[in-house]
């Protein structure tokens, strides 16, 4: 099954090995900011679309492909799961793809390999979209938080208890039995003016 080359060269996220030329052992490195594709994070917390991330890595050729090694960093915005504040956190995450030549990727799918876990070179082009959300999305925390003691929100008025107005903030809650005692009282006082 052969496929045409589907991948734009200009695009910041597809990398050229054509230097390498299949020789094992040849490196390059690139150095580039690209812009974050969409959906690069989770439902809570992630990188925004078209973010600037800071892309260094080392493309190395070995026997059965292009070795893409390196790191990513940039920022990722979120909401903290307590108070639904925003939460922006640095990212610098280590990268690492192996991609195969399209020869090889069909043989190690005949042997049995998933379809989806061999990242394929398109000819001499790398998508390095998918091993960037490899590195990224398991790296996100999974309950972002403002701060690791984030008093969250007031039960009773949804108040962001974190807020330093909000310092001594509490609500008179009374008792039921104290409720009917005022009720009284307030008849008793009532009857007194009269
Ligand atoms: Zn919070
Ligand atoms: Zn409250």
């Amino acid at each position: 099954m052969e496929r045409p080359i589907t991948l734009d060269p200009r695009s910041p996220l597809v990398l050229d090995t054509h230097e390498l030329g299949r020789r094992p052992g040849t490196m390059r490195t690139v150095r580039r900011t690209v812009p974050a594709p969409v959906d690069l994070g989770t439902a809570v917390i992630g990188v925004p679309a078209g973010d600037d991330l800071d892309l260094d890595v080392r493309l190395e050729a070995v026997m059965e492909g292009v070795l893409v090694t390196g790191s990513v960093r940039g920022r990722t915005v979120g909401e903290c799961v307590r108070c639904l504040e925003e939460v922006v956190e640095e990212l610098d995450v280590p990268i690492q793809e192996l991609y195969v030549y399209a020869e090889r990727a069909r043989v190690a799918v005949e042997d049995g390999d998933d379809e989806e876990d061999v990242r394929e070179l398109d000819g001499e082009l790398i998508d390095v979209e998918p091993a960037l959300r490899d590195a990224v999305v398991p790296a996100l925390p999974f309950r972002p938080v403002c701060s690791t003691d984030c008093p969250g929100l007031c039960s009773e008025c949804g108040a962001r208890l974190a807020d330093p107005e909000n310092a001594d903030h509490t609500h008179e809650i009374l008792d039921p039995r104290w409720a009917e005692l005022d009720r009284m009282k307030s008849m008793f006082d009532d009857t007194k003016e009269s």
